[in-house]
Parts: structure tokens; C-alpha cells; sequence
């Protein structure tokens, strides 16, 4: 039997329905029980009234985003001094700081020197808004909601980094992987197993009977393995047919971490996506300019970066098509 989300939902259907479940079915919902089951039932909360407050907070978290894109690559202090204007140092109001709205109310100039604001700004702030909305949609109010919605926001600081600076700082990587071994160890036990893509699938075959922590942590270091592996391979390759260092290792921790917390499934699809839209991107930029070199131009952490976002979201449903074509 294998245990996908619709029979653990069945599970929790039949013990209502039916009391006599077999053996084997009382021993895995005993060991599976998500808490979410003995919680207060967070879903009266309006859905349309709840998307708009986590948009709300998605966009304050954008506006911090912000300070962290523009100082962590310069390694200034993420909390001192307040924020100020970049051309003329003068101190930002807290009324000419709220989200967007400051932005459009300034028409994009600073209010004392009337230098332009960068369109990054209300970009980031807008973006964050609707990937918190998206992510919500995706867990609904759960236990797994404010760790995917951590994994998603370190990702877009990582990709708007690399994009303006070419580095993805350790001092977002290396959380990063330590936090994904924490939600490793939490969700599986607040949430259920399926919330890991690859761990329902782990436990009903080669870890079959280890305990849930073991397995979900031996999932997250296939998963990293896999990322950081195959990116490390990529380099390596690379520079011996090239001679020229093509990755820097920045590429290989952030999918440590992204694998981890995706697993193996997952980021194949991320690794794919990433490439697949780098080369096209790639491709067209040296169709352009004449015959520079891919990754002179490329920051591929932005496609890896993009592509573990749409993988989180949508990737299970696309590996299970895929995965469909040939059964
Ligand atoms: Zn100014």
C-alpha cells in the first residue's frame, strides 16, 4: 500500500468511519498523526481576507529584503544605521518607507535630493508580496506555512544578490542549510510525512521501518547530495574542458540547501529548470552581443534560485505527470 496525501486523508476518514483499521494501518497513523488534527481548525479564518494580510506582511518583508540585497554583499550592518538615501545620505522617514505605496507616492525620487529610487525597490517588495500569497495558497494556514515561506524569502535574496553582484554570501547559504536540516526534523512531525516530496516515497521503500526523524534526515542529505553534487560536477567538468573556473562553490551551497529541503525528486527538477532556462537566456545574450563567453554573463544562482521557487510551488505536480507518461 503506499501512502500518498489521499490515503493519509483517508486514514483520518476511516478512523472516524470505521474503527477497525488493520494493524498496520493503526501503527503508521499512530506514528504519522499530523498535530493539525487536534488543533483548532485555522480555516474559519476568511481565505481572501487572510491572503491580503500575508501579502501585507509579504510586502514589509520585501521592504527589509531590500536592506539585506543592497547591504549584505557591501557587508554593512543589516540593522544600523536606518536606512537612508543612497546619493544624498539623508535619513529615510518611516512615512517614506512604507511598501510600494512610498515608491508611487514619490514618483521613484528620493524626497530631498529628487535622485531616482531604483525600480528594484518596489520590485522586490511586490514580488515578495505575491510569492507569500502563492506559498500560502500552496500550504494553506499549516505548520509548513512559515517554513516554506523562510525557504522562498532566502531565495529571492539569494537571487536578486547574485544578479546584482555575482555572489551568493555564506551568510545566507550556510543558515540556509542549517535551517533546511531543522525543517527536516520539525515538519514531518507537525505536518505529516507527504509535505517532503521524496519522503513518503523513501519510507515505503529503501527506509522502509527507520523512524521518521532518520528518514526525513537521510532524505534531506540525498537531496543535498544531489544538488550540491551535480552543480559541483558542472564546475568541475567545465573547467577541465574550458580551462576557466566556470562556478564559484556559492552555486554548490545554495543547492546543499535547496536539496535538503526539497529532496532528490525536487531539485533534479530544479537543477533541470535552472539550466534549461540559463542556456536559453545564455544563448540569446551571446546571440546579441557577439561571441562572449555564457558565463561571463550569467548569474546561474538566479536560475537555480527561480527554479527551486517554481519546483517548491508546482514541482510534485510535474513530476507526477512526467513520471505518468511512462506507466
Ligand atoms: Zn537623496
Amino acid at each position: 500500500m503506499r501512502f500518498g496525501q489521499d490515503s493519509q486523508l483517508n486514514l483520518v476518514l476511516s478512523k472516524h468511519l470505521n474503527p477497525q483499521l488493520s494493524p498496520i494501518e493503526i501503527q503508521y497513523f499512530s506514528m504519522h498523526s499530523p498535530l493539525t488534527t487536534i488543533l483548532p481548525d485555522l480555516s474559519l479564518i476568511p481565505p481572501p481576507f487572510m491572503y491580503v494580510a500575508i501579502g501585507i506582511f509579504g510586502a514589509i518583508i520585501g521592504s527589509f529584503l531590500n536592506v539585506v540585497i543592497h547591504r549584505l554583499p557591501r557587508e554593512a550592518s543589516i540593522v544600523f544605521p536606518n536606512s537612508r538615501c543612497p546619493s544624498c545620505e539623508a535619513a529615510i522617514s518611516y512615512y517614506d518607507n512604507v511598501p510600494v505605496l512610498s515608491y508611487l507616492l514619490l514618483r521613484g525620487r528620493c524626497r530631498s535630493c529628487k535622485a531616482p529610487i531604483s525600480a528594484r525597490y518596489p520590485a522586490v517588495e511586490v514580488l515578495a508580496a505575491l510569492l507569500w500569497v502563492a506559498v500560502a495558497m500552496h500550504d494553506g494556514l499549516s505548520f509548513a506555512l512559515p517554513f516554506d515561506l523562510v525557504f522562498v524569502t532566502a531565495l529571492v535574496a539569494l537571487v536578486f544578490i547574485d544578479a546584482e553582484h555575482m555572489i551568493l554570501p555564506n551568510a545566507i547559504t550556510y543558515p540556509g542549510i542549517a535551517f533546511a536540516l531543522i525543517a527536516r526534523l520539525a515538519v514531518p512531525y507537525l505536518m505529516g510525512t507527504p509535505h517532503f516530496d521524496d519522503l513518503p516515497m523513501l519510507l515505503d521503500g529503501v527506509l522502509a521501518g527507520m523512524p521518521l526523524w532518520a528518514a526525513s534526515l537521510i532524505g534531506a542529505v540525498i537531496g543535498a547530495l544531489v544538488g550540491g553534487g551535480s552543480l559541483w560536477l558542472m564546475g568541475w567538468a567545465w573547467e577541465k574542458l574550458r580551462g576557466v573556473e566556470a562556478m564559484g562553490l556559492g552555486d554548490v551551497k545554495m543547492m546543499f540547501m535547496v536539496g535538503a529541503y526539497l529532496g532528490w525528486r525536487l531539485t533534479i527538477l530544479n537543477i533541470f529548470l535552472g539550466v534549461l532556462s540559463g542556456s536559453l537566456i545564455g544563448v540569446g545574450l551571446m546571440l546579441r552581443q557577439g561571441k562572449r563567453d555564457m558565463q561571463m554573463l550569467l548569474p546561474f544562482g538566479v536560475f537555480l534560485g527561480i527554479g527551486a521557487i517554481a519546483a517548491l510551488l508546482i514541482g510534485t505536480h510535474i513530476v507526477e505527470w512526467y513520471a505518468g507518461q511512462f506507466r
